[in-house]
């Protein structure tokens, strides 16, 4: 029977395993982690925080939401996007009036 064990905890496992309990990744040969970090990064790598600042100060926050690692590319897109919009709607009424 084929098995191999992980080079990061050493748990064994069937070969067809693509990524172990620990977070190992079989594939990339890579420590990806388990699905919640067991370290928060910095402040200015929360999603929260970038979303705030995007509502709030505009071109930082779509600085920060950019470069924030948590956020998956459609996220930022998505949120990007959103005030994108907003932000035109606001130069749109301001120059309305
Ligand atoms: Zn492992």
């Amino acid at each position: 029977m084929a098995s191999k064990s992980c080079p990061s905890c050493d748990l064994i496992h069937p070969e067809s395993a693509l990524r172990c309990e620990c977070g190992y990744d079989f594939e990339s040969g890579r420590l990806e982690g388990p699905r919640a970090p067991s370290k928060p990064g910095p402040w200015y790598e929360n999603p929260y925080v970038a979303i705030a600042a995007l509502c709030l100060c505009g071109v930082i926050g779509v600085f920060l939401v950019a470069r924030t690692p948590r956020l998956s590319p459609w996220e930022k897109a998505l949120c990007i996007s959103l005030w994108a919009v907003m932000a035109s709607l606001a130069v749109y009424r301001s120059a309305s009036h």
